[in-house]
């Protein structure tokens, strides 16, 4: 299924690539990818090296690569050979991790780990861990008969760590006219974390698992909240685990409203003009390119401000590994050196990752939500004007 045939030797993946520039012993994508995958398949060099579980599984390289090499699915199957020569522990950390929708149903949530558990677990003692987010949201029925009907997809870490995102979302949904059905109904997960930290069998098993309950409910459109969910479930479910949603079509939340809204929609907004950092992370860049959170921001007549940075250096579980601890912290630096070179006055910054906006509120010190949640707050604000605005009408 990978092949690394097309490699021309041209060196773009390096150039794209976040963790060559910040860790010396990572020999970067064209020597973990197509090269080990060459000397692999002619069985004359059939060792890994255990710096390949440095690559953050971007996939910045592979969208750099312009004769289309598989360079970061090839990382990944880099990874799975070298997993077995893991110590213990770490494989044992990786397994757990590779399940976020079971780590989501634990009944703690500290917001660091201490120096001791950080220890015994492998895991840093320097990261921000999310912090569990009770807000109610919809059950996931239908409420409505003759209002149309969008599939929302609740990620595993929306799900425990984001209730307000998926409340706001709905809520925008509801303003336009729709009604959410959240689904799955149950917490599964996409299978990239798996993927991500090298357990390829294990991600197909997790995604088999999720594409059986998503098919429960079938929908014409399924919205989601996460970038990284949103290419694995429409991109790499198909090209890499033989999976579809027959009839679906999936995009990310926000290019929906941008699609869906109407010139009334965003009237409602008033021109405050207000400065917001704009991010999209990595795996949004690779699957829909950048522009559209801009977009969204002019739209509600506020004022983007792109980061202009590839990568912060979160990536999913990256950062809460201890053996990551310093690429991610010197991403998250280059993230907080970008905002103050800048020199805007903007105190938030969206992001459509949750772990990504964890890790750029730790650096940058913004305060760092979904854009659902900027939306909707955006929303609220119209509404009590309105109501304002009615209430003095009334009085006149
Ligand atoms: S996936 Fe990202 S971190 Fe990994 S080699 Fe490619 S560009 Fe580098
Ligand atoms: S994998 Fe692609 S980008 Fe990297 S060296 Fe080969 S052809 Fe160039």
């Amino acid at each position: 299924m990978l092949h690394d045939d097309a490699c021309l030797k041209c060196s773009l993946c390096i150039t794209a690539c976040p963790v060559v520039r910040v860790d010396p012993l990572f020999a970067g994508p064209k020597a973990y990818g197509p090269e080990w995958w060459r000397a692999h398949e002619a069985r004359d060099a059939f060792d890994t090296d255990p710096h390949v579980d440095d690559c953050t599984f971007c996939q910045l390289c592979e969208a750099a690569c312009p004769a289309d090499v598989p360079v970061a699915h090839l990382i990944a199957q880099h990874k799975d050979h070298h997993r077995k020569k893991r110590p213990q522990l770490k494989r044992f950390r990786d397994f757990i991790l590779s399940h976020p929708h079971w780590i989501g149903r634990l009944p703690f949530s500290p917001r660091k780990v201490s120096a001791v558990v950080a220890k015994m677990a492998q895991m840093s003692s320097h990261a921000d861990f999310p912090v569990a987010d009770r807000t109610k949201f919809h059950s996931g029925r239908p409420y409505g008969e003759n209002i149309p009907t969008v599939g929302l997809f609740v990620d595993c870490f929306n799900r425990s760590y984001g209730g307000e995102v998926v409340a706001a979302a709905e809520r925008v949904i509801s303003r336009l006219g729709y009604q959410a059905v959240l689904m799955p109904s149950q917490p599964h997960c996409c299978g990239a974390a798996a993927y991500a930290s090298g357990l390829v069998d294990e991600a197909q098993r997790i995604a088999q698992d999720s594409a059986h309950a998503l098919r429960e409910t079938p929908v014409e459109t399924l919205l989601t909240l996460n970038a990284t969910c949103d290419g694995t479930l429409r991109d790499e479910w198909p090209k890499y685990f033989s999976l579809s949603l027959p009839g679906t079509r999936v995009l990310p939340w926000t290019d929906w409203v941008l699609e869906t809204a109407t010139a009334d929609f965003w009237s409602q907004f008033e021109e405050t003009n207000e400065a917001v950092w704009v991010h999209t992370t990595c795996r949004g860049k690779v699957a829909q390119g950048e522009g559209a959170m801009e977009e969204f921001v002019k739209l509600a007549n506020g004022q983007p401000l792109p980061l202009g940075i590839a990568c912060c250096g979160a990536a999913g579980s990256y950062a809460f590994k201890v053996e990551h601890e310093d690429a991610a912290i010197q991403l998250g630096i280059k993230a907080k050196e970008a905002v103050h070179r800048q020199g805007h006055q903007a105190e938030a910054m969206i992001v459509d990752s949750g772990t990504c906006a964890l890790h750029l509120a730790q650096y940058t010190g913004l305060f760092t939500m979904h854009p659902a949640l900027w939306l909707g707050r955006r929303l609220m604000q119209a509404q009590s004007l309105d109501k304002k605005a009615e209430v003095s009408n009334l009085c006149e």
